[in-house]
């Protein structure tokens, strides 16, 4: 008896539910879903002036291989800012790997290898990529590995694939989770410059 009166109860519900629900997908352009799928992750280029083109061609690289994420330069109010200096160390990107952090790009690597992809290899680590040196030249994340002589700045289609799995949801709200410094360690470049 009570559950024969919950089940009426659900039907009556989702009866009243209906009219609402249509009536907010007529009301919402045909485009509008497709558009609020999209994230836009702004960057900042100003501490980072020497290589200001080659990020914009590398946020350009990006931004013709994925959906779900865009990347924007902005002056002010950006998530992600790219920086340039000297590092023992090298290169890093310190994000939470969605789209908050630092880049930065250290001279000597930028002098041996190709400046597009290290800055679209770094983008990558922000967008949520995890380093795969072993990879060959075609993979972004290779980054390093295949040495200096290699000059792709293009994700492959897996890593396409990934990248928009990964923003598939959007920004995530909790962003709880810590930034995390990940340093581009070259030791094919160490044995090539000696
Ligand atoms: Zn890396």
């Amino acid at each position: 008896m009570s559950r024969k009166f919950l089940l009426s109860g659900a039907i009556a519900l989702a009866f009243a539910a209906t009219p609402l629900i249509s009536g907010t997908a007529t009301a919402a352009p045909a485009t509008g879903q497709q558009a609020a799928a999209v994230t836009t992750v702004y960057y900042s280029t100003s501490g980072a002036p020497t290589f200001r083109s080659a990020i914009n061609a590398g946020a350009a690289n990006w931004n013709n291989s994925v959906t779900n994420v865009k990347l924007v330069e902005r002056s002010s109010g950006a998530s992600l800012r790219y920086t340039e200096g000297n590092d023992p160390r090298g290169s890093y990107a310190q994000t939470d790997g969605h789209g908050s952090g630092t880049i930065f790009i250290d001279y000597a690597q930028a002098q041996q290898y190709d400046n597009t992809r290290i800055t679209a290899h770094e983008t990558g680590h922000v967008l949520g990529l995890p380093d795969h040196y072993s990879g060959p030249c075609s993979e972004l994340m290779s980054g390093g590995g295949p040495g200096p002589s290699c000059t792709n700045a293009l994700p492959n289609s897996q890593e396409r694939s990934r990248v928009n799995s990964l923003w598939a949801n959007g920004l995530r709200v909790n962003t709880a989770a810590p930034q995390q410094r990940i340093y581009e360690e070259l030791p094919v470049l160490a044995h090539r410059t000696r």
